[in-house]
């Protein structure tokens, strides 16, 4: 996959602040981030370059991943395990997650009516609202039988 010139002229930019090159494999990570609709984590993401035979560190993934996230490239997800979720931002436009307990499936939404209310809600306590992270904790569908017979 080729990379838009402006993404690439954005990213060099965004590593020169933080007085890095930019380096081929610097835009093989950026370039496996950009063909991913995923929620991964930085060792799947280092899997996945290691299997397309892209030699490269983990710290250095895990660096480039940072700044890819200052740049908006990336969102850095938390979901409360103490492992980080990446996931290409550029085509999305705002989504919250549900993430299921068992198996760690993440499925998006977006409920405009949500996203109004929040809206409304903020105005009404005079809360300028810049961003909001909602994480919808519970069961897919495919691991509710199992969750069940363990009485969850
Ligand atoms: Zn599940
Ligand atoms: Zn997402």
């Amino acid at each position: 996959m080729t990379i838009k010139n402006s993404n690439i002229e954005h990213f060099k930019d965004t590593l020169q602040a933080e007085g890095l090159r930019l380096t081929s494999q610097r835009i093989a990570i950026l370039e496996d981030i950009l063909a991913s609709e995923e929620h991964r984590e930085c060792d799947d993401i280092l899997f996945s370059l290691r299997s397309n035979q892209i030699s490269v560190s983990r710290a250095t993934v895990y660096r480039t991943l940072e700044i890819l996230e200052k740049g908006g490239f990336v969102r850095k997800m938390n979901i409360g395990d103490g492992r980080f979720r990446y996931e290409n931002k550029l085509p999305k436009p705002h989504h919250d997650h549900m993430i299921c307990l068992e198996c760690g499936r993440i499925i998006e939404f977006v409920d405009q009516e949500i996203e109004a209310r929040q809206v409304h809600l903020t105005k009404q306590h005079n809360f300028k609202l810049v961003r909001h992270i909602h994480q919808l904790f519970g069961i897919c569908e495919d691991c509710q039988p199992a969750a069940a017979n363990k009485g969850v």
